[in-house]
């Protein structure tokens, strides 16, 4: 098991980068601490697999270090870093029983014979493939094939990590959420530093007890689930977490506050004494539709909005309402009742109202 550092990490499959957009990872600085269960969550192309296999070290990075326990691994290759690596799509010897591919990684690693056995045996009913030990790998299902490749990553116990690439791609609904409760369980029992790779942000959140949300070749916030719901750090996070996401407004500066249109948010004083001292003019609000306030009565601090839609998810609904020409999405309770066409009155509490300023929070220092 070990802390895994990223320091100054960047990463260009280009020879010549001429600019960010070059890189697959943009400069970065993150620690993956001993014994973590953590995600690393983002769309399609935003660098997850090229920052694990900098890790592993299947990919040599163009720029900066990467650190096991402080010690510098950069020259050390992926066998004499010690870390176990699951793919999207099994990597499994196709000729051995499932027994042989799950011995192959003790195997070589000289552990004793009698140890192989119980590992084995151990690693198999954690996984429920107990009873295809004796069948070729060729014979299974793509589901079988999986298990037994994600039994190759977990069977070493001398391993300093493990890494999983969207393993559960290519498994069935319904068992994907069964492996994903046994990985964690896994993780607990033997308390290895695991890194989960996918781009679904249930799957993230159920594995892991914290996230790095990637979006182009950053980690633009490594945070709880909770950390990540309420504060996004990053216009991105707001928007890829939650469903729906987070509404977010383009807005300008006016006295006390930002406005759009012709409607004024007042702004927290520390938020607008931020603003001040900003020159971009990129700047957004951002609200989650759970926390926007609806009522059919208007109050001191609300806006009179039109419905313009409303989607009855049983628990709850969520309710598409136009404030001067911005569709927000409200989450409101079942037993809110409503028409489209009609006008009701939106607040939007300043604790949960974000400023953002080129896509980043501006936050309150303590
Ligand atoms: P993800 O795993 O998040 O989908 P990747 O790390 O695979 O993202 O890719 C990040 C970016 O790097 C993408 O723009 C992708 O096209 C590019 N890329 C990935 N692998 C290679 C490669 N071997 N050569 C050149 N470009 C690559
Ligand atoms: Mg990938």
């Amino acid at each position: 098991m070990a802390e895994i550092q990223l320091k100054s990490l960047a990463h260009s499959y280009s020879k010549s980068p001429a600019g960010p957009e070059d890189y697959a990872i943009r400069q970065l600085d993150h620690v993956w601490h001993k014994g973590g269960a953590y995600a690393l969550l983002g769309p399609s192309g935003c660098g997850k697999s090229t920052m694990l296999n900098i890790i592993s070290g299947l990919v040599q990075p163009s720029e900066g270090e990467v650190l096991f326990d402080g010690k510098r691994v950069n020259t050390l290759s992926p066998r004499d870093r010690n870390i176990a690596q699951v793919f999207q799509f099994p990597v499994i010897y196709d000729s051995m029983t499932v027994y042989e591919n799950l011995a192959f990684p003790l195997k070589n690693n000289k552990v004793p014979a009698a140890r192989i056995k119980e590992r084995v045996q151990e690693i198999a009913e954690v996984l429920e493939i107990e009873d295809k030990l004796h069948k070729k790998a060729k014979n299974l299902t793509a589901d079988e094939k999986q298990k037994v490749s994600m039994g190759r990553g977990l069977v070493r116990e001398d391993v300093s990590a493990i890494l999983f690439d969207e393993p559960l791609t290519v498994i069935d609904p319904q068992l994907k959420w069964k492996l994903r409760r046994k990985l964690k369980q896994i993780h607990e029992q033997f308390d290895i530093t695991m890194v989960y790779v996918t781009h679904d942000q249930l799957e993230a959140s159920t594995f892991a007890d914290k996230i790095a949300v990637m979006y182009d070749g950053q980690i633009v916030q490594f945070g709880t689930p909770t950390e990540l719901f309420e504060q996004p750090n990053h216009t991105f996070v707001g928007y890829f977490i939650g469903s729906p996401g987070m509404n977010l407004i383009e807005v300008e500066r006016c006295t006390g506050g930002v406005r759009f249109g012709s409607t004024e948010v007042a702004l927290q004083s520390w938020q607008n004494e931020h603003l001040s001292r900003l020159e971009s003019v990129n700047v957004k609000i951002g609200i989650r539709p759970e926390f926007i306030e609806l009522a059919g009565n208007p109050s001191e601090s609300s806006y009179e909005v039109e419905v313009l839609d409303m989607e009855d998810l049983g628990t709850y609904k969520i309710v598409d309402v136009r404030l001067d020409n911005q569709n927000l999405k409200v989450r409101v309770n079942e037993d809110f009742e409503t028409e489209v066409g009609s006008l009701v009155y939106l607040a939007l509490p300043p604790q949960w109202t974000m400023l953002y300023v080129d896509e980043f929070l501006i936050q309150e220092q303590p």
